[in-house]
């Protein structure tokens, strides 16, 4: 766009020993805001502009061929400017408010300079249309407005340079960090259940611990599915993901804004509920059950292991006491909570609670 401006100027430079390629030249100029819209439609390929493509063009033909009937039909130099000016402005003017409704133009400030310059442009072509119109028939403001009509494809152009570099360096800033957020989403949620993975749980929970006050009082809850592999054999390993899908909806749906979930195995969950005694953590299990039991075919039952995590406690020592609750649950006959206290060697189970819903 700035090339072909550029050679129209040039032939402009001409145009007095060769008269007749002044109408290539003022199309040349004319053309540049709706080639830079086909350039910026290409650039922006997944925003939508407006207003089609087919809109610049017919603009641009509409507005070259309001000057080419005043050029043909008007003696006037001062008229020829004037719609000149009005085409090249109201082009301007278009393409500015088509960049200003882009998505994106409130954070860009590669959009919003280049909107201002285009605004900025059609300010000058107004004034130059007005100021031939009112001005008319002086050979020193004719020779003004011509060389008005030069500086502002000058000016365009610097800018443009400058927007070439900044629009391309939003555009990569914008795709790394769209590219960061996916792979940081890979690398850290499970993609069939959409809950932290047991490598980002561990990151979580340890950062949670960490936190002054917040592993005061906390309880760590350990579930998994019973006889998951049943379900796959019998029903099939689509109807094994559906259930860990519901597992996991109704685990997300239960978390309180900074309890931490993960699932850490095949079939088996962890979440850790800070402020929360083993009863609330059991009272937990239930709310996470509750959806469960009223899932139709097939049904599902979930075993639970509870602790409190210790004052200074490790996430893995808090993980090896409910494991063993967990598999004291499975061993008191599944569908229940069971909370562990007491040491790693010598845990003490207390009695287990059912959950309401059937073993398999
Ligand atoms: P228990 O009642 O003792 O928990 O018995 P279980 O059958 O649930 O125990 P186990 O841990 O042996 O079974 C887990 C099964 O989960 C084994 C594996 O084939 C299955 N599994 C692991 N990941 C997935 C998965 O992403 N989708 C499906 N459908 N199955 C999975
Ligand atoms: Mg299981």
């Amino acid at each position: 766009a700035q090339a072909l401006a550029a050679l129209g100027l040039g032939l402009h430079l001409l145009r007095d020993t060769h008269p007749a390629v002044l109408p290539i030249a003022n199309l040349l100029v004319l053309q540049w805001p709706v080639l830079l819209l086909a350039g910026l439609r290409r650039f922006y390929q997944r925003k939508e502009m407006t207003l089609p493509a087919a809109f610049d063009w017919s603009l641009l033909v509409g507005g070259y061929l309001l000057w080419l009937g005043t050029w043909v039909s008007q003696a006037d130099l001062m008229w020829r400017i004037a719609a000149f000016s009005f085409a090249a402005g109201a082009l301007a003017l278009y393409t500015a408010a088509l960049l200003v409704r882009l998505d994106g133009y409130a954070t860009s400030a590669g959009l919003k300079t280049l909107s201002v310059a285009l605004l900025v442009s059609c300010g000058m072509h107004v004034w130059r249309m007005v100021h031939s119109v009112i001005v008319q028939h002086d050979p020193d403001s004719a020779q003004v407005l011509l060389l008005a009509g030069a500086v502002i494809p000058v000016m365009l152009s610097l800018v443009m340079v400058y927007l070439a570099l900044l629009l391309t360096y939003e555009r990569t800033q914008h795709d790394l960090g769209e590219s960061q957020r996916q792979l940081r989403e890979l690398a850290n949620i499970d993609m069939l259940t959409q809950v932290p993975n047991r490598r980002h749980f561990h990151e979580l929970a340890g950062r949670l611990l960490a936190s002054p006050g917040a592993a005061h009082g906390a309880s760590l809850l350990m579930f998994d599915i019973d006889h998951f592999k049943g379900i796959n054999d019998r029903f099939g390993h689509k109807a094994g993901d559906e259930a860990l899908c519901d597992v996991a909806r109704s685990l997300r749906d239960t978390l309180r804004v900074g309890d931490v979930a993960g699932r850490i195995g095949g079939d088996e969950f962890v979440v850790v509920l800070p402020h929360t005694t083993e009863e609330e953590a059991v009272a937990g299990a239930a709310r996470i059950v509750d959806p469960l039991a009223r899932r139709p075919h097939p049904p599902l039952g979930l075993g639970f292991g509870v602790v409190r995590v210790r004052d200074g406690g490790s996430v893995d020592a808090a993980l090896h006491r409910a494991d063993q609750a967990l598999y004291e649950a499975k061993r008191q006959g599944r569908s229940c909570a069971v909370i562990a206290t007491g040491n790693d060697e010598n845990p003490v189970f207390a009695e287990s609670m059912p959950l309401g819903l059937m073993p398999m």
